[in-house]
């Protein structure tokens, strides 16, 4: 068997367009411009990184970003100030800001100052506590878990009754992908480091989801035939034969898993660009709950 590719690239393009076409609209009818606020702490690398491609998606998309640079030496104090001038401004209506935070300040503390009608990244504990819960509604969804559950809709995976299983329980990722898939009425296995038997346990999913930061972990022979495979994990790794001297790969052996499943997603080129497509998709809607 050889698994269909599901195409992260092209249903996020699909996901922008949409989103694109949604700024149009609330600009033309409302005179909103949705706005996006990036907070950035300390000078990370990959941290800049991100920030600069969320920030040229957003303007790509018609939605205004700001930045804010705030240095790795800003206290608990500044930061959270800053989180709540940008609450109190009409033209954001969302606010991310990226994580990880430098070492020494309080994480929970800033995103639960981030005004739970801004908070697009969906990380403040008040938006993860609805998730969990049921009957109740969260404002916002996390976008890599957001992103995973429209893949599985885009290609028409039935999650009611499946066996789902999640490798990684982390609060950006596993625990919320998982938390989305019970929502679904899939049956979700939730996978860590502590887990006994791992192979044994993936072999049982119809859907597996792997968010783990373990280059090729999983392997062909732990797949069910036919399942259905979205592999989160990004981790660079050696290849001489790469003009860069490397290339990233997934937590999934692609080139075995692709003769067992029945649909996966290719790691570049899957579940990343499903991310950034996400959040302009929630900040396009705390715009719009704001009109
Ligand atoms: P974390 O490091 O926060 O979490 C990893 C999880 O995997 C933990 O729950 C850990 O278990 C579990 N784990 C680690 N080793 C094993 C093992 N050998 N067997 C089973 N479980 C294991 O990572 P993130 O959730 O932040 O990210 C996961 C991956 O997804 C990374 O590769 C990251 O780069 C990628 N990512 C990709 C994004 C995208 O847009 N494509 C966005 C975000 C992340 P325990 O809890 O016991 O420690």
């Amino acid at each position: 068997m050889t698994a269909t590719l599901i195409d992260g690239k092209a249903i996020a393009a699909k996901v922008r367009a949409e989103v694109a076409e949604g700024v149009e609209r609330l600009v033309a009818e409302r005179g909103i411009r949705p706005g996006l606020a990036a907070v950035l702490v300390g000078d990370n690398p990959a941290s800049h990184t991100y920030v600069r491609m969320k920030r040229k998606a957003c303007a790509e998309v018609g939605i205004e970003s700001f930045g804010f640079e705030l240095p790795a030496t800003a206290s608990q104090h500044e930061v959270e100030s800053l989180v709540r001038d940008l609450n109190a401004r009409d033209d954001v209506h969302g606010i991310l800001v990226q994580l990880p935070l430098p070492a020494g300040l309080d994480e929970e503390a800033v995103l639960s100052a981030v005004g739970l009608n801004k908070d697009v990244d969906g990380f403040h504990p008040m938006n993860m506590g609805r998730l969990a819960q049921k009957g109740r509604e969260p404002l916002f969804v996390p976008a890599t878990p957001a992103g995973c559950i429209r893949l599985l809709e885009e290609t028409g995976v039935k999650l009611s009754g499946a066996n789902a299983v999640v490798l990684g329980r982390s609060n950006i990722v596993g625990m919320p992908v998982a938390l989305l898939l019970v929502r679904q009425d899939a049956t979700v296995t939730i996978c860590h480091s502590r887990t006994k038997n791992l192979p044994d346990v993936v072999r049982s999913a119809d859907v597996l989801i792997a968010a783990v930061g373990r280059a090729q972990m999983v392997k062909g022979d732990w797949i069910k035939p036919g399942a259905v495979v979205i592999d989160v994990g990004t981790n660079r790794v050696d290849d001489p034969s790469a003009k860069s001297g490397s290339r990233l790969v997934g937590d999934v052996d692609f080139d075995q898993a692709v003769g067992v499943a029945g649909a996966i997603t290719p790691v570049p080129g899957g579940v990343g660009p499903m991310t950034i497509a996400m959040l302009l998709q929630n900040t396009l809607r705390a715009a719009q709950n704001s009109a």
